[in-house]
């Protein structure tokens, strides 16, 4: 049995409680509780020492029922089959909740990428893909980047499944470098969309943008780009964290010099003009807008009652448990669920396949606009639907994309 704290145990507490308040259908909800496919497979991979090593992958697809289904690929030795069918689930609300025509998948392997060297990394994704190819393809399945994994991971998997084909297929995966059929705007694109959701969300509690202080957890790729786009837009970030710890200043600390000080260093840890804080203070501290852009499960039941941010924009998938959850509305934070904080990146995903597809490339003004008209509809819907429901945010996104995902398997039908 699952752990009552685990990310798959939150994602079915959250879709059991969207079908109540929906009144789903108890067959269709039965349907939504289960991944259409899962698969897991052994990766054998010769390292550089000539010993083979077998790693363990899965890509698991949650539903397609709304179109060919989508979600990254994660190299962390914390992937399990239980936490890559939650993130799976959580990918069907993400693309239903921007109302793009895709569903929710997910894929990972278990392995420590720190330890491993590039033609390692190379050699384990190739296999990897080769042993997945029979469930993925660009009308079937999408991969895209996650934890670990990055544009060169995404050439690699085009390339190898080109080479099978016989003909490059650039729509079989995103984040892409551009010069084989990657889109502009996709790098930067969830940290995009999250600044979207925080601007909107100071509007709406009728906040002031200049000064309000910003705390982020994982100052990566998402982390560091949202931080750099609030702070152009007169925010301060005051502190900022990674797996070797955090810095704050509360000041404020410059969000692009600190990343120059990470690029260099390989972490936050050091920067000069702050001081250093563990990544537990930086959940707690006072703040106006709290971003925890790491990892799942980091705001509990035992920290959930310590945080002070007004605003909490969930850049992580799942970073907050199902009975935090309830701690963080009883003390009115205002949450921005990850189905809709962070789905800057699925959307510019979505535009890079599209293109692929049509082979007709964007230029990054049209891809960012288009971005910024998605997000903001979708905030504009879930603020409408929560307010019909009388629901926070958090459920307000959540029922408005079961309520899509569920309309679509009723249409369509069972088969047979
Ligand atoms: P990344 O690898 O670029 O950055 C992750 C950062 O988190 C790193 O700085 C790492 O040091 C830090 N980190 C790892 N473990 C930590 C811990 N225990 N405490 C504090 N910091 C820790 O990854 P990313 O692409 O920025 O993704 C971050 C999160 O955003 C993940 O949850 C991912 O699923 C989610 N996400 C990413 C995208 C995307 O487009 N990249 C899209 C949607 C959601």
């Amino acid at each position: 049995m699952a752990d009552e704290e685990s990310l798959i145990s939150t994602a079915l507490a959250d879709l059991d409680t969207a079908a109540e308040i929906l009144n789903l259908d108890p067959s269709c909800h039965a349907v939504l509780r289960h991944p259409q496919r899962t698969l897991t497979v052994s990766v054998p991979v010769r390292m550089d020492d000539e010993t083979i090593r077998v790693f363990t992958g899965h890509r698991v697809h949650h539903s397609y029922v709304r179109g060919p289904s989508k979600g990254g690929i994660r190299y962390h030795p914390s992937v399990t089959l239980d936490e890559t069918t939650a993130l799976a689930m959580i990918m069907t609300w993400k693309c239903a909740v921007v109302d793009i025509p895709l569903g929710g998948a997910k894929g990972g392997i278990v392995c420590n990428p720190k330890s491993m060297s590039l033609g390692e990394l190379e050699r384990m994704t190739r296999r990897y893909i080769f042993m997945i190819m029979p469930l993925i393809g660009p009308e079937q399945d999408i991969p895209a980047p996650d934890i670990y994994t990055d544009a060169q991971t995404m050439a690699w998997i085009m390339d190898t499944y080109s080479m099978f084909k016989g003909y490059s297929v650039p729509g079989v995966v995103t984040g892409k470098p551009v010069n084989i059929g990657g889109t502009l705007g996709r790098k930067a694109a969830t940290g995009r969309g999250c600044m979207f959701v925080v601007l909107e969300a100071l509007k709406h509690l009728g906040m002031r943008r200049k000064g309000s202080t910003v705390a982020i957890q994982g100052y990566g790729n998402v982390g560091s780009n949202v931080a750099c786009f609030l702070q152009e837009k007169g925010l301060k970030l005051i502190a900022a964290s990674d797996s070797r710890g955090g810095v704050m200043n509360l000041k404020g600390l410059d969000a692009r010099k600190l990343v120059s000080h990470k690029e260099k260093t390989g972490t936050v840890v050091g920067y000069k003009a702050s001081k250093e804080i563990s990544n537990e203070e930086l959940l707690e501290l006072d703040c106006d807008v709290l971003i925890p852009a790491a990892i799942e499960n980091v705001i509990t039941r035992r920290n959930a009652a310590n945080i002070k941010a007004r605003i909490l924009a969930e850049a992580a998938n799942g970073p907050v448990t199902a009975q935090a959850n309830r701690i963080l509305d009883e003390s009115g934070i205002f949450v921005l669920p990850d189905i809709l904080a962070n789905t800057g990146g699925v959307t510019v995903s979505y535009f890079e396949w599209v293109q692929d597809i049509a082979s007709h490339f964007w230029t990054e003004e049209d891809v960012n606009i288009k971005l910024e008209n998605v997000i903001m509809k979708a905030f504009k819907e879930v603020v409408e639907n929560s307010k019909k429901h009388e629901l926070n945010m958090r459920l307000g996104a959540l029922v408005l994309a079961v309520d899509r995902v569920a309309a679509a398997f009723i249409t369509r039908g069972l088969f047979p």
